[in-house]
């Protein structure tokens, strides 16, 4: 069989500014692509209607294109698509594997639910057995949960390394479709992912657990798994994580300070892949590149040096 054609993606939530983790992200997944001759795909992550615009859109589209990195196709909005979400719905429902969920935000996060170090919640399933007269009685629009099996993921990560999760044991039973409708991000970033052939997800480390949820579902919508790249965050000198809050750091601002060079060098440099902190094209970056060169610690990243 032909090699698949390596197939990478940007996938960026359009609620403002890309700050210096997504520029990060967005450099590697770029930069492992071309330097296979393999293809780049843009979506928009705006299943968030509340917090997304068109217009955030665009900024980032230019934002990219300043950093000196393109893509071949841009594939519809997340926001456009519940008609294909619909349809995947209806494969899980079909499979037996959906029920309605109509535990309240106080109920899933009361003192008594289970909770992980991490703050996050088991769902202990309370839902899953109702009858359908339990289920009337409530006279609401449900979420859907899709069960997970008890059984173990390894996610084999470019970056990161081996991990293991058993989905029963690390979230319960998830959630695929709110009760005002809207799909959730594992569903759609599974389906837009799967139909749009990508073969290498490439994002910030604080999705890394993402990865078994998609893998659950890949398998049950018949797509293949794709290879994973968490890649570390980058943190201020006293160990914060740089985020959106960090104003003076999204691109907003550095765009009117330094070259796309400048700032991808710098961030090279800091993350080890480069070993002099010199100035660097994304075109540059892509002929020295390879995942070997990226290590998956945590990246100190001083703005102020830029
Ligand atoms: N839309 C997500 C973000 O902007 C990325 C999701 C993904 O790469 O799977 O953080």
């Amino acid at each position: 069989m032909a090699e698949l054609k390596p197939t990478g993606r940007f996938a960026p939530t359009p609620s403002g500014r890309m700050h210096l983790g997504n520029v990060f992200s967005a450099l590697l997944a770029w930069a492992s692509v071309r330097s296979r001759d393999g293809e780049m795909v843009l979506r928009m992550e705006d299943l968030d209607t509340q917090r997304t615009s068109g217009e955030f859109a665009e900024i980032l589209r230019q934002d990219l294109r300043w950093l000196g990195l393109d893509w071949d196709r841009e594939t519809p909005a997340q926001s456009t698509r519940s008609d294909i979400y619909d349809t995947y719905f209806r494969i899980l429902y079909e499979k037996g594997l959906l029920y309605p969920c109509y535990c309240t935000r106080s109920q899933l996060h009361s003192a008594d639910a289970p909770h992980l170090s991490d703050g996050t919640y088991v769902y202990p399933g309370t839902c899953r057995n109702l009858t359908e007269a339990e289920r009337a009685a409530f006279r609401r629009d449900p979420a859907w949960r899709v069960m997970v099996p008890d059984r173990q993921w390894v996610v084999e990560d470019l970056v990161q390394g081996v991990s293991r999760w058993n989905l029963a044991r690390d979230c319960g039973d998830m959630v695929v479709r709110r009760a005002d409708g809207v799909y959730v991000y594992q569903l759609a970033v599974t389906v837009d992912d799967g139909l749009a052939g990508v073969t290498e997800v490439v994002r910030g480390m604080d999705l890394l657990s993402s990865a078994p949820r998609q893998m659950y579902l890949q398998e049950l919508f018949g797509f293949s798994h794709p290879s994973y790249a968490h890649v570390p965050m980058l943190l201020a000198s006293d160990g914060r994580r740089l985020s959106k809050r960090d104003r003076d750091l999204d691109l907003g601002v550095l765009r009117t300070r330094v070259t796309p060079q400048r700032l991808i060098g710098k961030l090279c440099y800091a993350a080890g892949i480069i070993d002099q902190d010199t100035d660097l094209s994304a075109r540059e970056l892509a002929g020295l590149f390879s995942w070997e060169k990226v290590a998956g610690e945590s990246i100190f990243f001083e703005g102020s040096t830029l």
